[in-house]
């Protein structure tokens, strides 16, 4: 226990018992799903520019691949644990499950602040890490790709050392790379597009249409940016986004893309101004009297502290775990609608889907084609939830718990 109340992972494992008693599994299934198949540590020494050898420790948490190939991204940040990693690529099987994707759940982390590096120092650290996970990784095996702190670019060196080291050119291993190196140009905003895309079916049923309702945002990186850019291109208000640094609230509405040049140019959102805006913490935005919030940051930040003062009624999770079991309860008997992470941020992974498809047969869509696809599967998994929601009382459980529906527990069995 935090003292904000259940960590992560003790939130995740919670879910998962609720959710294992909802479709009347048995206890065994706790017993395999609750701890990861697998997991790798590596220690990677970097020659950072001043001439000294620093070590980085990292991890590759192999949750469960009874679907397909272990799945998931990379994280690099300063302050990963093991315990989080675990959280994650727990998180990354029901994600990759409930969306009718033929892999298992995985995450890797590295504890570095990726801002603090050179770009040359980046590199090394990035190769250092797919060569040290080489003998365990594979596009039929478990596929990375980026989280929090890594990008395309880090994908296209990590793709470039694997293939070194296999002998030949092996793109279906990373996902997410760059668009001329066998990447996909949707897979770049896949994931603020799928937030887009649960809100506004989520808005139709709760308010007719996601027209003209406004929207926070904690989070300005790949999945809050685009989460903004579509939910504004669907009609929505965005009145508040923050970064790192803090934020800033207009509730007439921001104009994104001066928002996003501004953060470009200096770094941070907050040195954005304009008449009636105003700057905002990271908790402030949470608490902001808005219709639709996206947690596109971290996890754990709405927790028992903060739950009662969450004035939202839809709650659209961009980031991983943002909601702790304990808040999820109180908002969720106020009848507020939690699209969990798992569904809310899933473009991501389902696009990662498509790429690695269009990577093994070596034959590709064009963007809008690509994209058609992605939604296709976005909307398939929301309907199958909708109706499964309904059939179990919308007040009595949360969509979270919903997330071993899909009978494909029975393949986890021994
Ligand atoms: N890191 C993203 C997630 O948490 C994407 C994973 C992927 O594309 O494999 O879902």
């Amino acid at each position: 226990m935090s003292l904000r109340g259940t960590t992560f992972l003790e939130s995740v494992l919670q879910t998962l018992k609720r959710a294992i008693e909802l479709g009347g599994y048995p206890q065994e299934v706790y017993e395999i799903l609750s701890r990861p198949q697998r997991i790798i540590t590596v220690n990677i020494p970097v020659k950072m520019d001043n001439g000294k050898i620093q070590v980085f420790t990292g991890y590759r948490v192999q949750h469960n691949n009874a679907l397909g190939p272990y799945k998931g991204g990379i994280r690099f940040h300063p302050e990963v644990t093991l315990e989080e990693d675990i959280a994650l690529a727990t998180v990354m099987t029901f994600k990759n499950a409930l969306n009718g994707l033929p892999y298992g759940g995985g995450k890797g982390a590295v504890a570095v602040d990726p801002k603090k590096l050179s770009k040359r120092e980046l590199e090394e650290l990035s190769r250092g890490y797919a060569r040290a996970l080489a003998p365990f990784i594979g596009p039929e095996t478990d596929i990375p790709a980026p989280d929090v702190g890594t990008d395309p670019q880090i994908m296209a060196w990590m793709v470039d050392e694997y293939s070194k080291i296999a002998g030949r050119n092996v793109p279906g291993v990373f996902t997410a790379k760059p668009v001329v190196l066998w990447g996909n140009p949707v897979r770049e905003y896949s994931t603020g597009f799928g937030v887009a895309v649960w809100a506004r079916e989520a808005a139709k049923k709760l308010w007719g249409g996601i027209e003209g309702k406004t929207v926070a945002i904690q989070g300005f990186g790949n999945v809050g940016y685009w989460g903004a850019y579509w939910l504004e291109k669907m009609g929505a208000k965005v009145v508040a986004v923050t970064d790192s640094k803090g934020g800033i609230y207009n509730p007439n509405g921001l104009k994104l893309a001066d928002v996003k040049a501004v953060k470009d140019k200096t770094g941070t959102v907050m040195n954005y101004d304009s008449p009636g805006t105003r700057k905002i913490t990271n908790d402030e935005v949470l608490e902001l009297p808005v219709d639709i919030l996206v947690p596109a940051a971290l996890e754990n930040v709405i927790h028992k502290g903060n739950a009662n003062n969450i004035k939202a009624k839809l709650i659209v999770e961009g980031a991983n775990g943002p909601t702790t079991a304990d808040a999820e309860k109180v908002l969720h008997s106020k009848g507020v609608w939690i699209l969990p992470d798992l569904a809310a941020n899933a473009g991501g992974v389902v696009m990662s889907y498509l790429e690695w498809v269009e990577n093994l047969q070596w034959y590709f869509w064009d963007e809008e084609e690509t994209r058609n696809k992605l939604e296709r599967i976005l909307l398939d998994t929301f309907n199958r939830v909708m109706i499964r929601w309904s059939k179990l009382g919308m007040d009595k459980v949360t969509i979270r718990e919903l997330h071993m529906w899909r009978p494909w527990i029975g393949y986890t069995m021994p």
